[in-house]
């Protein structure tokens, strides 16, 4: 397998999952006041915008994208190895916010990017060429440096 492709409906299917299963209770932002919904989950709330600061190289300014669609579809010609260092991003995101819903945890900025540097190592093994192998290896070594100085 080579890095994650997002197939056609991927990103839609993100978003049917997320209304189905992940959103609990009144509806609201765990971390604010505002009316929880995928794109204010995953890109807008203020809880996630250091994530996103720190994050520049991967895409200049997340929080801008109207959604995970424009987002994840903005890098042209699309590179899957951007989307899935991307897709590793939401990931952890989306796990922060269910560790604040289901056990009142609150994971720093520093440690959602020390989880996604791991994730992309690990996945880094599903690599069948050596060339996304190794960018996704070097993603995973900037993301550690970069968790270490948050
Ligand atoms: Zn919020």
């Amino acid at each position: 397998m080579g890095a994650i492709l997002l197939p056609a409906g991927t990103i839609h299917d993100i978003d049917k999952r997320c209304r189905a299963f992940f959103w609990t209770g009144d509806g609201r932002c765990p971390f604010c006041v505002r009316t929880e919904t995928t794109s204010h989950m995953l890109l807008h709330c203020h809880s996630v915008q250091p994530i996103w600061s720190a994050l520049q190289a991967l895409h200049y300014d997340a929080s801008s994208c109207e959604s995970l669609e424009e987002l994840l579809t903005a890098r042209h010609p699309p590179d899957k190895v951007h989307s899935t260092v991307l897709l590793a991003i939401i990931c952890n995101i989306w796990k922060r916010r269910n560790a604040m819903v289901f056990n009142n945890l609150i994971k720093l900025p520093h440690l959602v990017i020390e989880r996604c540097s791991n994730d992309i190592a690990l996945w880094s093994h599903k690599c069948g060429s050596s060339a996304p192998k190794a960018l996704m290896n070097d993603w995973s070594i900037m993301l550690t440096h970069l968790a270490r100085w948050l």
